[in-house]
């Protein structure tokens, strides 16, 4: 893969801000993507707005903090995943990408702030001494989708590396692991894959890499020393969900059990302001009801039956792999596990709220 020709044909104009223009990270990337006009300015407010859209790469070292929380869901248990706003906005085309909801700025944005987003990672561990950390750069965009170019997540996982509680995942729908596999020391870095059927992947996830392609990934990264993650996310109700899906995880079965850090299972579920931006796509005519954070799921039953399907299977190939549901009802919690997350033994670590506060500078 020539990732110069890539991503020459995915931009068209570049704008970066003066104070990072020098960052050899930025040195570098524009070197790759020579030819590509750039303009250089003193804040994301000075980008003209005829080029504030997807053909635009905006560079920048943001103002706030970049390290955060997942933002949850009321009503719904969290697992405490934090978030590293490394790259915000995603060309992979989802037609389902909750972001068509929220992320208004749409250039999309390279934040390059490493060594204060470290040290603040560095301090949610200190004042939690003892606990694990997930923490992941893929919640505002695909964690390696413009990696490649900026080596942001190399930065990262040699941080972190030397320290067992924190788990740096670096999630996505693409195959883009080769510039990783050199890295010496790993940690506990952990590549996850989102996953779904193959005929769904290719009409609803446009420009990510097929899933075969994705598993031939996976397997690259255990091979080079990280560990992996899957995340069936979102799970769409087609007409042969259950043969789609079992196909999935008959895949899967090849990878050993003991490096497969975590897999994560949510359901399809929107937000009214982001079905408005989506079309008329099929599965928007299935059922759905109200929940109590303001997005539409299907209905609990047809909930409870997918996820049971899936988690059970899953639970027979890897019973020591955690396997949770993301953003669900206690309710629902109770129908798949028996139980909610803070009383099953390989969980409980992961659903422990972590404790910070940072103020916003
Ligand atoms: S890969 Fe993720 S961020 Fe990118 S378009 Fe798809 S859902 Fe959105």
């Amino acid at each position: 893969m020539n990732y110069s020709t890539f991503y020459k044909n995915l931009f068209s104009r570049i704008f970066c801000t003066q104070e990072i223009s020098e960052h050899p990270l930025v040195v570098s990337a524009l070197k790759k993507m020579e030819g590509i006009p750039v303009s250089i300015i003193n804040a994301r407010e000075d980008l003209p707005p005829e080029y504030r859209n997807q053909r635009t790469l905006f560079i920048q070292k943001p103002k706030g903090n970049i390290v955060g929380r997942c933002p949850g869901s009321r009503g719904h248990l969290c697992c405490n995943y934090l978030t590293i706003n490394a790259y915000e906005g995603c060309t992979l085309g989802c037609t389902y990408c909750i972001m068509k909801s929220y992320l208004n700025f749409s250039p999309i944005t390279v934040n390059i702030d490493i060594e204060k987003s470290v040290e603040q990672v560095l301090k949610i561990r200190e004042n939690n001494p003892g606990q694990i950390i997930r923490i992941g750069t893929g919640e505002t965009g695909d964690s390696l989708l413009y990696d490649p170019l900026f080596d942001l997540s190399r930065q990262y996982v040699e941080a972190f590396s030397g320290i067992p509680e924190i788990y740096f995942e670096l999630k996505t729908k693409t195959d883009f692991i080769d510039h990783l596999v050199g890295i010496k020391n790993k940690g506990n870095a952990v590549i996850g894959f989102s996953l779904n059927p193959d005929r769904l992947a290719l009409e609803e996830e446009k420009f990510a890499a097929p899933p075969a392609a994705r598993f031939a990934a996976a397997e690259k990264a255990i091979n080079s020393g990280y560990k992996i993650a899957f995340h069936f996310d979102p799970i769409i109700r087609c007409k042969d969900w259950r043969e789609g899906y079992s196909r999935v995880l008959d895949a899967m079965e090849v990878f050993p059990e003991g490096k497969i850090a975590w897999i994560s299972l949510g359901t399809f579920r929107y937000p009214p302001v982001l079905k408005d931006k989506m079309g008329k796509r099929w599965y928007l005519y299935d059922e759905f009801v109200p929940c109590r954070d303001g997005k539409f799921r299907y209905l609990q039953k047809i909930r409870t039956g997918m996820y049971g399907m899936v988690k059970n299977r899953l639970k027979k190939m890897f019973p020591k792999v955690p396997v949770y549901l993301c953003m669900e009802s206690p309710a629902v919690w109770q129908k798949v596990f028996g139980k909610n997350p803070g009383k099953i033994n390989d969980l409980c670590v992961i659903f422990k709220p972590v404790g910070y506060h940072f103020e916003n500078s």
